[in-house]
């Protein structure tokens, strides 16, 4: 027997179903707010990433799925959606027609992790991205769509964590102090490479160890310039305006090296160690850094299994789609024919409403029509037939009646559900 791939997994019902819900409660801010639906291949050139996302992180070194095609091309499946969603961006010349350009999308992303509770090689994020705005008030508009998502949901949660990292300018001097104050630790040579190539990522290490040896560390918020701290408190005071509460967190970095300025994550309490059910940011030198035009953005990735895990930690009733209104049951071939024909009819009419499978019998058939969670059964054998009715159930009190063929449309459009 095949089993699936290690980090990878299935989602089957009834489990897919609030999956689903989740998916599109998270997609459902944006869509609402004005943003466009944008679809991108689920592999890119290699490049793309190297660049966008930054070859000395851990996502480029050590997580991506990369190939050479038969044709020789190097691609890698996306392990993250802004960098691609930023190429067809410009590709597609999205940003000529006015900006800022705002879509959100949906979809798998890849990277070679160690699996473990809530952290897979292959998991799903939905997204959204304001293209071509300095504007604050875009960033703040991420935020809140991306609460007013977990709220909608009925989550209570989720903590939002806010920093600014700073314009890439006022960071360099960050980035040297914190190098400075580094090199005088006593960390293993792993580390020490990545003080080297990558000071700021050494903050997200999750050992304790390490994170009591950074409590004295240089913290980004002294660095920031006038009009960084300027751009830091319109964000803040918007979301203050639209009451949504935030801790300040100047240590939080993230695992893409694209960001500046406004930095966000959204935690929640009841995951373990992987806590992190969104997060975003600000990524004004990542156009250039693609080969574009100077072009700012902000945007939110949002992780659909870890909103799951929250959405059954909270235990919080998520609505799903409808369960069947009518199961039919056939008592033989000919009646068969006619309730096939019957239950099209009333699917086509709007109802949920299924068939059991030829031949079970009245018993197993019966089975069947209270496992599907319908309220009523529409049963025909060939005696119904011969008197031109079927037989009409209520499979939670036990009533039936007959009802005429033609008559059954109107019959159970009139039941109560
Ligand atoms: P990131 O693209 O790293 O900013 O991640 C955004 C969100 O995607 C995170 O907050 C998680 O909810 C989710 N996520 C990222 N990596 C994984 C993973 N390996 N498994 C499951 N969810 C993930």
């Amino acid at each position: 027997m095949f089993r699936v791939p290690r980090g990878a997994f299935d989602v089957v019902p009834p489990r897919s179903e609030v999956l689903l819900a989740v998916r599109d409660a998270l997609a459902g801010p944006v869509r609402h707010a004005g943003y466009g639906y944008i679809e991108t291949p689920v592999f890119e050139e290699t490049a793309l990433f190297v660049r966008g996302v930054g070859e000395s992180t851990d996502v480029v070194t050590k997580e991506m799925y990369s190939f050479t095609t038969r044709g020789g091309d190097e691609l890698t499946l996306r392990p993250e959606g802004t960098a691609p969603v930023l190429r067809a961006v410009l590709e597609n010349r999205l940003h000529e027609h006015g900006l800022p350009v705002k879509v959100w999308y949906s979809g798998p992303y890849f990277r070679y992790e160690r699996p473990q509770r809530g952290r897979y090689r292959h998991f799903s994020q939905v997204g959204a991205e304001v293209i071509g705005t300095d504007d604050p008030a875009s960033d703040a508009e991420t935020i809140v769509l991306a609460m007013d998502a977990y709220r909608s949901l009925g989550l209570t949660g989720v903590r939002l964590l806010l920093n600014s990292l700073g314009s890439p300018r006022s960071r360099l001097p960050y980035r040297d102090a914190l190098q400075a104050f580094l090199r005088g630790l006593d960390l293993d040579d792993d580390t020490r490479r990545r003080v080297e190539q990558n000071p700021l990522r050494v903050l997200d290490d999750k050992r304790p160890e390490v994170q009591a040896a950074l409590r004295e560390a240089p913290v980004i918020s002294d660095f920031l310039s006038a009009d960084d701290v300027r751009h830091h408190d319109g964000v803040r005071s918007l979301l203050a305006d639209a009451g949504v509460p935030f801790v300040d967190a100047p240590r939080l970095v993230r695992g893409l090296d694209y960001y500046s300025r406004t930095l966000y994550e959204f935690v929640h309490d009841g995951l373990g160690a992987q806590s992190a059910v969104g997060g975003g940011g600000r990524y004004d030198g990542l156009s250039e850094m693609i080969g574009g035009p100077r072009l700012s953005g902000v945007g939110f990735a949002l992780g659909v299994e870890r909103t799951l895990l929250a959405v059954e930690a909270e235990d919080v009733p998520v609505p799903v789609a409808r369960e069947l209104d009518v199961f039919a049951v056939a008592l033989g071939t000919a009646a068969g024919r006619r309730l096939f024909a019957l239950v099209t009819e009333l699917r086509r009419a709007g109802f949920a409403a299924d068939l059991a499978p030829a031949g079970r019998g009245l018993k197993g058939a019966m089975k069947a029509a209270d496992r599907s969670g319908a309220r009523w059964a529409i049963i025909a054998g060939d005696r119904d037939l011969a008197a031109g009715v079927v037989q009409l159930k209520d499979l939670r009190t036990g009533e039936q009646r007959a009802v005429p063929w033609d008559a059954v449309l109107p019959a159970v459009t009139s039941l109560p559900k």
